[in-house]
């Protein structure tokens, strides 16, 4: 007799979101800036380089499985999702499930750092409104980013949540791939899969986390790989929360997912959630001021040096129109070759209109999210005119080709300065190779990002520092103004001793 294939479902909305943006995020950024793939066209991911893609790799390899595409839709950090943007996505990828009749099981990939208008917690509210439609047998799986905010509703929605491994993220196809391999075995009734979770009131930035050097992230993400490794333990993952949303329920994490054994879920994940306040300290930052970071920079003979402005991070969300760093240039009085970057797309339409070789003023920066600083008025000469479209050599969205909208370089002393119309998540320096600017021949070069910049300018940095100039996305959580988050919560309250973890299981009602 012939086997029945299982029906797996797969679905995907992936944005990690900011609360200190004046902006929301719309259904046109998620096709601007990533996907937007319902049904069958879901399937246009294989062969890429995401977590959908590794899961369709996955099942297509375990044959004799039956896969109900549901919704995938990524995009770049952004504000909060509108509410229409938010229950677009969640009602075709609901509908869509509930089409498809009785399934196995379901994979969902998310962020686990989205927020939507009137919902704090969309990955929960998802994964709850899943398990309706597919009752209280069927396996749930979650994947997420190591940055992802876990919440108890997550948590007792699903039978395994796993997050990325790697920061930077150059693992997302294989997290898409173990996730799902997690999945067929309990589709396949070998393993039954119970969360334990510790939840760690720490809110820390991403700059000292990279998995690549010695950090103390990389510290834990070690012992919880190591964890793997035991009998029974199926999942460990750590989730370092350095999300720019200000939600009651936030905080870092550790998962770990046993065969059936929810105490010693518990029991593992506390272990790795006391080791991970013992190094709260080791995650904090030196910032410098403009003025400061060239002072040193000059010290350092060659270039190029890096100039961080990690607050416009425009993969954390930011709009990525601050013009602090100009401004501290042109202030310190800089001689020698800058690369910089801005969106501001009145300036980058200005420039094309006049045309290569035109000198003229402009109104640089905060023109998209004024609430962070003031514009630069200064003269310039436009030295070339591009559609802003490039290619991505890495990451999460290695081989895709993005656009910066119309973009310009604009010359101001020796400060050679991207102006584009649209922000774009920041991987290597793709952005200024398509405009013919080549960082290792600058002095100081101007970088949006706070640790993909280690792989990007690896082989050509002689330097590297994180300037204090404001922004939505600081290298110090001290810098914002959370207002809903649940206190104490370290670095915004100063030290305390007992940090109270919170447990949170996937079986019990209680907790
Ligand atoms: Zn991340």
């Amino acid at each position: 007799m012939q086997k029945r294939k299982l029906r797996i479902a797969v679905g995907q909305i992936s944005s990690e979101s900011n609360h200190f943006v004046s902006f929301h995020c719309e259904l046109d950024f998620f096709r601007n800036t990533g996907y937007l793939l319902e049904g069958d066209d879901l399937f246009k991911l294989r062969g890429a380089g995401n977590e959908v893609a590794g899961i369709l790799n996955c099942l297509d390899a375990a044959g004799g499985v039956e896969i109900i595409p549901l919704l995938a839709a990524r995009a770049n950090s952004s504000g909060t999702l509108s509410e229409e943007c938010y229950s677009y996505l969640k009602n075709h990828l609901l509908a869509q499930l509930a089409g498809a009749g009785a399934v196995d099981s379901v994979i969902l990939s998310h962020h686990g750092s989205m927020t939507a208008v009137g919902e704090d917690d969309p990955e929960g509210d998802i994964a709850s409104a899943v398990r309706q439609v597919i009752g209280p047998h069927t396996p749930l799986i979650m994947t997420l980013d190591c940055h992802g905010n876990i919440t108890r509703r997550m948590v007792k929605s699903t039978n395994a949540i796993l997050g990325y491994e790697h920061y930077p993220h150059d693992d997302v196809f294989t997290t898409g791939e173990r996730g799902c391999r997690l999945l067929l075995k309990a589709a396949r009734g070998e393993v039954r899969p119970v969360i334990g979770h510790a939840k760690v009131p720490m809110l820390l930035t991403g700059f000292n986390a990279s998995t690549y050097w010695n950090s103390p992230f990389a510290q834990m993400m070690d012992q919880a790989k190591c964890l793997e490794r035991c009998p029974g333990i199926l999942s460990a993952s750590i989730f370092m929360v350095g999300s720019y949303i200000d939600i009651p329920d936030l905080g870092c994490s550790s998962l770990v997912v046993t065969d059936g054994d929810v105490d010693r879920a518990l029991e593992e994940a506390g272990i790795l959630a006391e080791r991970y306040w013992m190094l709260r300290h080791e995650f904090q930052v030196e910032t410098l001021s403009v003025q400061e970071a060239v002072k040193r920079g000059r010290e350092i003979p060659g270039g190029p040096i890096l100039l961080l402005d990690t607050a416009d991070t425009t993969g954390g969300g930011a709009a990525g129109d601050g013009i602090g760093l100009v401004k501290g240039l042109l202030e310190t009085g800089v001689t020698e070759t800058c690369l910089a970057m801005v969106v501001d797309p009145d300036a980058a339409q200005a420039c094309a209109r006049a045309g290569v070789g035109s000198t003229l003023c402009l109104r640089l920066g905060h023109g998209v999210d004024p609430r962070w600083g003031r514009p630069l008025e200064v003269a310039g000469r436009v030295t070339r005119i591009s559609d802003g479209r490039f290619t991505y050599t890495g990451g999460i969205l290695g081989g895709a080709s993005a656009t910066m909208g119309t973009s310009a370089v604009f010359e101001v002393n020796g400060i050679r300065l991207l102006v584009s119309t649209y922000p774009t998540y920041d991987w290597a320096d793709e952005q200024y190779r398509s405009v013919g600017l080549a960082p290792e021949a600058a002095k100081f070069v101007g970088v949006k990002n706070m640790m993909n910049f280690r792989i990007a300018y690896r082989d050509i940095m002689k330097g590297f520092f994180v300037l204090n100039v404001p922004g939505p996305t600081p290298p110090d959580m001290r810098m914002l103004q959370f207002q809903r988050v649940n206190r104490p919560l370290f670095p915004l309250d100063s030290d305390f001793d007992e940090p109270g973890i919170i447990l949170t299981d996937s079986e019990s009602q209680q907790n």
